[in-house]
């Protein structure tokens, strides 16, 4: 029990040390950030892929900082009712573009008068990294279908794709800090999808199979409206 009181006084440590840092460091990132694309701006088009590529790169940075400043604060501020088909409506607005990049769709079935109580921005957080690796996992092109409803007083919302899968082995290690198997992956985005899920009361387990795609089946408390 001691062992574990210390664990725990030693996360919180470490939690509120990420997210300091990480908020430091956001600024001066953004501050860069903007003069990069005033550079752009004024540049000759043989600069400008060198510009972008900075940008893209401050970008993922940008990115990996706000993994860390979420597994340091789940979200346990800010806690709304949220409209799972509000929610969804802008989480598809934000990823059909880079779907369709990727040569996929996004199938909705959401549906109507479903609530959960959260934090909106985190919410999305969860499922915008959880779609993401659905769209990386599109082999010559893909389908991801994301269906909720109620079951048994439960949310349960469904995200399926049709791409690559994983074998046994990598489904064990799904949500653990630094695994991917991505060039440019940070093995982050699960660990923090799994830690807001958490934070809400709720489940998230996955089923995979080798080649024919991928199915994350969450659970989450219902709440009135
Ligand atoms: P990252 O995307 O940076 O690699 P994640 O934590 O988001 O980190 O995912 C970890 C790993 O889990 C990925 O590298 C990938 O191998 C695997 N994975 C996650 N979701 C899927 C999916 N829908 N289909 C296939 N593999 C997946
Ligand atoms: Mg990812």
């Amino acid at each position: 029990f001691n062992n574990e009181l210390q664990h725990a006084e030693k996360m919180e440590i470490i939690s509120e040390l990420a997210a300091s840092v990480a908020h430091e460091v956001r600024n001066p990132l953004q501050v860069t950030r903007g003069f990069l694309q005033l550079l752009g701006e004024r540049s000759a088009s043989s600069d400008k892929a060198y510009i972008d590529m900075a940008l893209d790169e401050l970008d993922r940075a940008s990115g990996i900082i706000t993994d860390f400043l979420t597994f340091a604060k789940p979200g346990a501020e800010n806690i709304k009712t949220l409209s799972i088909a509000e929610e969804f409506r802008h989480i598809e607005g934000v990823l059909t573009p880079l779907a369709s990049i990727h040569h996929g769709t996004i199938v909705m079935d959401i549906a109507p008068d479903l609530y959960v109580k959260g934090n909106s921005s985190k919410f999305k957080q969860a499922f915008i990294n959880m779609i993401k690796n659905s769209i990386e996992a599109f082999q010559d092109e893909g389908q991801i279908t994301i269906a909720a409803s109620k079951e048994n007083g439960e949310i349960v919302i469904r995200i399926r794709d049709d791409g690559v899968g994983m074998g046994p082995e990598e489904l064990k290690r799904l949500g653990e800090p630094y695994f991917s198997n991505k060039t440019k992956g940070t093995g982050l985005g699960l660990m923090v999808t799994f830690r807001i899920i958490e934070a809400m009361q709720g489940t998230l387990k996955f089923s995979s199979e080798k080649g024919a795609g991928t199915e994350a089946t969450i659970r989450l408390p219902e709440a009135s409206e």
